[in-house]
């Protein structure tokens, strides 16, 4: 079963891209930006706190955002036995916490996409969604500090997951339909989903996992 990070910088796709394969493999989704944006419409004190950073364009601070994620992404990988991690990790300390979270579990990442475009691309569609959506953070001078903040404290990510062996680095500048057909083919070539169809492999679970989402 696909247990993912989606890694990008803003505007790269990872939610557009996080939507679809969970819908064709059954795994959770967990954006982390859409809990956080729930916990800011909810007005709850901790809402409150979240807002000031979001608004900035800044990142969350690491325990913060570990609290709010980590019973998400346990419940949502034991119910569908796998997950697609929409914005998070984003720094190497929450990197290096879930690994170790992900191992005590037997909840490893079996796969981290990096998702890239050219950077006044980037800025283009993050101002085009500020028309649609209308979010508070798209606003050009936050857009160019969330592009900032995602070099300093997110990019060094890349060389370690790269370094784990398990990076797949794909480039959404061109037609969404090329990219989903070749990050398919990426997960299908690592036994991640099933060839034939399309769908997760799912294998017996063995009687140690013991409810362990691990497989399923
Ligand atoms: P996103 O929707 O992924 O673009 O996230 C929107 C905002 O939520 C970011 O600019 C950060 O302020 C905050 N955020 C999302 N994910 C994280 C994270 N993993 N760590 C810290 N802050 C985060």
């Amino acid at each position: 079963m696909v247990r993912v990070i989606m890694l990008s910088p803003p505007g790269a796709g990872k939610g557009t891209h996080s939507r679809w394969l969970t819908r064709q493999t059954g795994a959770a989704h967990i954006s982390s930006g859409d809990l956080l944006r729930a916990e800011v419409a909810s007005g709850s004190e901790l809402g409150q706190q979240v807002a000031a950073y979001t608004a900035r364009g800044d990142l969350v601070p690491d325990d913060l955002i570990f609290s709010i994620l980590a019973p998400a992404v346990v419940a949502a990988a034991r119910d569908t036995g796998g997950y697609v991690l929409d914005g998070f990790p984003r720094t190497m300390p929450q990197a290096l916490r879930s690994a170790q979270f992900g191992a005590e579990l037997r909840l490893t990442s079996n796969a981290v996409v990096y998702l890239t475009a050219p950077e006044e691309e980037l800025v283009d569609r993050l101002l085009d969604r500020a028309q649609r959506d209308g979010r508070d953070d798209d606003t050009l001078e936050v857009i160019r500090h969330r592009l900032a903040v995602f070099t300093r404290q997110t990019a060094p990510l890349v060389e370690y997951y790269r370094g784990r062996g398990i990076l797949i680095e794909l480039s959404t500048d061109r037609p969404e339909a090329e990219v989903q057909a070749d990050l398919l083919n990426q997960l299908q070539a690592r036994g991640l989903v099933d060839p034939g169809t399309g769908e997760p492999i799912a294998r017996p679970r063995r009687a140690s996992e013991n409810g362990a989402a691990e497989n399923r």
